[in-house]
């Protein structure tokens, strides 16, 4: 990978070889962070670059620092502001992904959440598809579980709670699958390593709902509102079980990095036609019209790197 040109480190940005930490960071000791993920999409045609609903992912890496006893000042607007600063100095003209990250980053020993300082560091760098199959990916069920929000808050996208998400993902990859599919504690399906998951049956979307130990996906709030305005489908948020998997009609994963994927095998059986879906292919054209400006009915979800005026980070 191309490291990045710069970074947003300790309140200013800098060299990216200027952003380090060092050994002793509570952070990367005892994984005391959260970390956020935006994609920026390029238009060719209209040469610019839009972020996808920035303000909701630093809504949400906001709420898990708070998770974590986080006492910084940040404002979403003022880490939105910052990251069009740090894209426009980057200069990327492509498909791109920001790196947000919110860390404890005292130099000292003692596992603890609180009377830390909080930093906030942004970086960006190009990035294509995440999940290479995304038209039709084999998945198996993990014999892990996800991380239960009794152990580590599963609503927030904490650091230390991705050792689950390698372990789900190593393996599924050794074994020869493209992703993973992960039940929590009480044998539901909660999502896939890094993304949320739906399932259509019997003509309706059903997907987990976010007391079922999952990651309060941005991609999946999108994808419920536009399977309800745009398909005027009815979407349900309840339990699933494993073998309902196994019997639907279409299986998609949602994620800021993996979109909308379509999944068209499951443990070496066929989801409904082997094929992928109708549905799964209207919600993706639709999708990918919007994050790249060209539905404007939606624009209010996307932001123009190269027009608005950066202000202020705090
Ligand atoms: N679940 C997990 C565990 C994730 O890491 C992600 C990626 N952020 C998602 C779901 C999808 O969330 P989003 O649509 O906000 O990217």
């Amino acid at each position: 990978m191309t490291l990045p040109q710069y970074a947003y480190f300790k309140g200013e940005i800098v060299p990216y070889s200027e952003a380090k930490v060092g050994v002793l960071t509570h952070a990367l000791n005892y994984g005391t962070a959260a970390f956020g993920g935006i994609r920026g999409y390029w238009n060719e045609e209209q040469e610019q670059l839009f972020l996808f609903r920035p303000l909701d992912n630093y809504e949400r890496l906001l709420n898990s620092g708070k998770l974590l006893c986080s006492e910084n000042t940040y404002t979403t607007e003022g880490l939105r502001n910052v990251t069009l600063e740090l894209l426009r100095k980057e200069g990327l003209k492509e498909d791109c992904y920001i790196r947000p990250l919110l860390y404890k980053a005292d130099e000292i020993i003692g596992v603890k959440l609180h009377d830390l300082t909080d930093e906030i560091s942004i970086v960006v760098v190009p990035f294509g598809k995440y999940v290479q199959s995304d038209t039709g990916a084999h998945v198996t069920f993990s014999s892990w579980r996800r991380v239960d929000d009794n152990v580590i808050p599963a609503r927030g996208k904490i650091s230390g709670a991705y050792v689950n998400t390698a372990f789900v993902k190593t393996d599924a990859v050794r074994a020869g699958f493209d992703e993973a599919l992960v039940l929590n504690n009480d044998g539901h399906l909660a999502e896939g390593s890094a993304e949320n998951v739906f399932m259509l049956r019997d003509g309706k979307l059903v997907t987990p709902p976010v007391t079922d130990n999952i990651l309060e996906g941005i991609t999946r709030r999108t994808v419920i509102e536009l399977a309800q305005k745009e398909l005027g489908l009815d979407v349900i948020e309840r339990s699933i079980d494993r073998t309902e998997v196994y019997l639907c009609d279409e299986l998609f994963l949602t994620g800021t990095a993996v979109k909308i994927t379509a999944v068209t095998r499951v443990d070496f059986r066929d989801v409904g036609t082997g094929e992928m879906g109708p549905i799964t292919r209207q919600l993706r054209e639709i999708y990918e019209d919007i994050v790249r400006g060209r539905n404007s009915k939606y624009a209010h979800w996307i932001e123009a790197v190269y027009e608005s005026e950066p202000v202020a980070v705090k």
